[in-house]
């Protein structure tokens, strides 16, 4: 099996994004309490340095779909959406995102002397492992426009149709991550964990309209839809 190793990555992150991933607005935050704005900038210059991206992808081709179960070459898949969506792709990305361990740690010994400096730390660590999925993201439609294929959205465990405990353990029989790296604890929960896992199909068919906050189990009641903060 054929499982790559990516860690060549540059998150173009700012402060402004770790703001919003406090669920602040930056305009707001910089008018109303710009010690907050100052905090962020602090959170980026002591912890960018602090990141190391890694993405480890499997390319697996779709041999058949049955029910609920999708049958790679060299393994499968079960769940409702990823059967729903897979099923006309061509071929299937399993997909590891980590930004390593060394934030978190440093987030968490942060946040006991300075809670506003560790909670900012902690977004930038979320905000990071969402970029660099993106990024993951982008280079794998761009191969596959290249080819003239179409790309489905992210699919991730833990999304409506597939159970987050049964989608986890699967990704990692695939792709058997070094536990240094990234591991699976029996509760489901990834350590690192500012890490997430997907899968993405492509082919020419495949439903490339949708998107993942189509099936977030959270979208009735979130802000941060795409669809609702580009307006
Ligand atoms: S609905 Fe909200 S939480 Fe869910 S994927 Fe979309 S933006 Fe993220």
């Amino acid at each position: 099996m054929t499982v790559t190793l990516l860690d060549n990555f540059k998150l173009p992150i700012t402060a402004d994004m770790v703001l919003r991933g406090q669920g602040a607005e930056p305009a707001v935050i910089c008018a109303r309490r710009p010690q907050l704005a100052d905090v962020a900038e602090t959170a980026l210059q002591k912890g960018l340095p602090l990141l190391a991206p890694l993405a480890i992808t499997r390319r697996m081709s779709v041999v058949s779909v049955r029910h609920q179960r999708i049958d790679l070459e060299g393994g499968f898949l079960t769940g409702e959406l990823p059967a729903q969506k897979l099923a006309v792709a061509r071929e299937v990305f399993v997909v590891l995102c980590t930004i390593g361990i060394a934030l978190e740690r440093y987030a968490s010994e942060v946040y006991r002397y300075d809670p506003a400096l560790g909670l900012a730390l902690d977004s930038l660590g979320s905000v990071a492992v969402d970029a660099l999925a993106a990024e993951v993201c982008r280079r794998i439609a761009d191969e596959a426009q290249a080819l003239g294929l179409q790309t489905t959205f992210p699919i991730s465990p833990g999304l409506v149709g597939w159970e987050l405990g049964v989608g986890q353990r699967q990704i990692f029989s695939l792709l058997k991550p070094d536990p240094g790296l990234i591991r699976l604890e029996y509760s489901g929960q990834m350590i690192p964990l500012k890490s997430t896992s997907l899968v993405i199909g492509w082919g020419e068919d495949v439903d490339h309209t949708s998107s993942t906050c189509d099936y977030c189990a959270v979208r009735f009641n979130c802000r941060y839809q795409p669809s609702l903060t580009s307006s």
